[in-house]
């Protein structure tokens, strides 16, 4: 085959691929055999620039950068909603709609209400062409590098599409994919995100498309507009949108009666979160699309259109106890122990109080009737409490001083709102929690070893820490509750193949606060070894890049502890991996120490990827836009006229492909 054919063959594939996965959701090959072909792709493309295609599914993992996003006028604009709060509300617009049609038949099509980002897309002869935001409905923000990278956007369309139409929709975070998101962030030491919808929006505006690509977007759409379309109504309209490769509402009901569509709220009011999205209401449609055009607009919302909002997700009920959970790091949370109620769907009992801060905010006593409501998190939120109902006898809550595990004094830094036990070697929660972090999946990835076990291992006094995990005999273990001979042996070989586990794992698993797992790559990749870091200071570490003061402090600290410092020595007498292996090592150097390149264009020899890695591998930085701080622009084919333009202005020296490798092999 030729470079031509097997690129394209590639491209085809690679798309279908996508669309199986992320718009049918099912995916017929595994993950790592798309990278393995998306990487042949990326090679080849990067081989032969000739056949560059802006559509191509290597675009989807991003590396655009938009600086300022440019405002764009919507050709169709896009129209607001009018509310509707109840049977009476959707009876009197259709007396509404009536005296307009005349006594006709109308049909509905009842949607779900998708809480996320508005979303136009321009398709011009089955291609991408833009996608804009909302803003104030006549003019929005061209966001189309960052939307090419979601996954269900169709970059190409299939069958028999119109020649050029807008379609409307939705770009949503699922529940799951935003915890997720906050999962990390957490472990990076960073502030967790409010809510999907401001996270979904916000993430439309980032600046680098490859960070968008990272999150976990997805686009529903619902509203196709445009001239000579050759569609009827809405129904038909999401029927061929979804023909056309969109990821269409799985949930769309054709009615014929106002109570048909109550029957559709109230089921979905009822399931709202048996859904993996958030929504806030359904939006009830007339299908016929010559009886909207008759109907037309208001100054701000179709006739044709009505959201039927849902109740807010509210229930009051009696707080009876706060309680306080210890967690591994020794943080303190306030968890507020509730009488039973029914909310959404489930039975409430408790909720978190976050801190001290948000009880004294809240006011809030024991004893006190209080609002809770089920916000984008599992775990609902008290947002007020019902004054009125408050006994002359509640006393304001006085917060806990001591340790509820091991009673030690509690101590709260400055600046910060949590209280901790600073007791970290005594107190049994967080000395079981440092090692069941240690041992989890991400972290030293210790088969044949629980939570439990290592709960039931501490209490018989065989483990204190996590070095002792390696001097755990399988005599010591038969004789305890629910352990054999075969699960005990188990144990000790899923803790000596842990050995093999890689320095940066084991930096992560080492449980320093605010060092997840990115961050500890970081660190692992600039120090290469637990000495180096250990000498590092706050003001070195801060100079690397994405490290804050934070992290920075809570490294020092770590290693400022005897004991840690103690039982690292131990991991490094048992084997443990505690630096980068030589042949790791070996490609890598400190060439490029201080020197920031950004890398733009298509090259012949490298993808932009490879590129990248030799100079970070090399010590050097690699920066997204050109500033005053870059040193070299790598430039290949293609690259953009404004870089050009800029790096000149700032005079910054633009070097080839062979030119860098020169410098790279000097
Ligand atoms: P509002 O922002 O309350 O005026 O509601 C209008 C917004 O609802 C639109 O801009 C859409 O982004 C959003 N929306 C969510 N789901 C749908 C749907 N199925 N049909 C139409 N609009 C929807
Ligand atoms: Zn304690």
């Amino acid at each position: 085959m030729d470079i031509a054919s097997k690129i394209t063959s590639l491209r085809e594939e690679l798309t279908q691929h996508n669309y199986n996965y992320y718009v049918l959701d099912q995916p017929e090959i595994s993950d790592y055999e798309f990278d393995i072909k998306l990487k042949e792709l990326q090679e080849l493309e990067a081989k032969h620039p000739e056949f560059y295609d802006a559509n191509s599914p290597t675009i989807r993992v991003g590396g655009m950068v938009t600086k300022n996003f440019e405002t764009v006028t919507h050709e169709h604009r896009m129209y607001s909603l009018d509310n509707s709060y109840s049977i009476e509300d959707l009876e009197d617009w259709e007396k509404r709609l009536q005296r307009i049609l005349g006594d006709v038949e109308v049909n509905y099509v009842c949607e779900l209400k998708y809480d996320g980002a508005s979303m136009s897309l321009t398709y011009e002869s089955g291609i991408l062409a833009r996608a804009v935001t909302r803003g104030d409905g006549f003019q929005g923000d061209d966001v189309t590098n960052n939307v090419k990278t979601i996954r269900s956007v169709p970059l190409k369309l299939k069958g028999d599409f119109p020649e050029k139409f807008d379609i409307r929709g939705e770009i949503v975070l699922s529940l799951e994919g935003f915890a997720k998101m906050n999962q990390e962030r957490i472990e990076a030491g960073e502030d967790p995100y409010m809510n999907p919808r401001n996270t979904a929006s916000g993430s439309l505006k980032l600046q680098d498309s490859a960070e968008v690509a990272k999150r976990p977007l997805e686009c529903l759409l619902y509203n196709i507009t445009g001239n000579n379309l050759a569609i009827e109504s809405q129904h038909e309209g999401l029927l061929k949108a979804k023909e056309w490769g969109f990821k269409v509402p799985e949930v769309a009901r054709l009615c014929k009666t106002t109570a048909e569509v109550m029957d559709f709220v109230n089921y979905w009011e009822e399931h709202r979160h048996d859904l993996p999205y958030e929504i806030d209401g359904v939006v009830v449609k007339v299908n016929s699309f010559r009886q909207q055009e008759e109907l037309g607009y208001t100054a701000k919302a179709p006739r044709w259109a009505m959201a039927y909002k849902f109740k807010s997700e509210q229930a009051s009920t009696t707080l009876e106890r706060i309680s306080y959970q210890v967690g591994r790091t020794g943080a303190i949370t306030p968890v507020a122990n509730l009488k039973p109620v029914l909310l959404a769907g489930t039975i409430v009992k408790r909720a978190s109080l976050h801190n001290a801060d948000q009880i004294a905010k809240l006011d809030i006593r024991v004893g006190d009737t209080v609002f809770v409501e089920k916000g984008g998190e599992i775990i609902p939120k008290i947002i007020a409490v019902d004054f009125t109902k408050r006994s002359v006898n509640a006393a304001p809550v006085k917060y806990l001083e001591h340790c509820p595990e091991c009673e030690t004094e509690l101590i709260r830094k400055e600046g910060e709102a949590q209280h901790y036990c600073p007791n970290q070697y005594g107190c049994p929660p967080q000395i079981t929690g440092r090692i069941q972090h240690f041992i989890s999946r991400k972290a030293m990835d210790i088969e044949g070893l629980g939570g439990e076990t290592v709960e039931l291992l501490h209490k018989e006094k065989l483990i204190e820490n996590y070095a002792d995990l390696y001097i755990l005999k399988k005599e010591d273990i038969i004789p305890l509750e629910r352990m054999a001979e075969k699960s005990a042996e188990n144990l000790v070989k899923g803790v000596e193949k842990s050995k093999e586990i890689p320095f940066e794992r084991v930096l992560y698993a080492l449980g320093i606060r605010f060092v997840g797992e990115t961050v500890a790559k970081k660190l692992a990749k600039e120090y290469k070894s637990i000495d180096a870091l250990k000498q590092a200071s706050v003001e070195e570490l801060v100079s690397v890049d994405e490290i804050g003061v934070k992290i920075a402090e809570s490294v020092v600290d770590f290693f400022q502890n005897e004991k840690n410092i103690e039982i690292v020595d131990r991991l490094r007498k048992y084997g443990v991996q505690l630096e980068i292996l030589a042949d790791k090592l070996e490609n890598i150097t400190e060439k490029f120490k201080g020197i920031t390149f950004v890398v733009s264009g298509v090259f012949e020899k490298f993808s932009r990827n490879e590129l990248k890695k030799l100079i970070e591998d090399n010590s050097g930085k690699v920066a997204s836009s050109i500033s005053s701080k870059t040193s070299y622009v790598v430039a290949g084919d293609k690259m953009g006229p404004s870089k050009k333009a800029k790096a000149e202005k700032l005079d910054v020296p633009i070097i080839s492909e062979d030119e860098f490798l020169k410098m790279l092999h000097e």
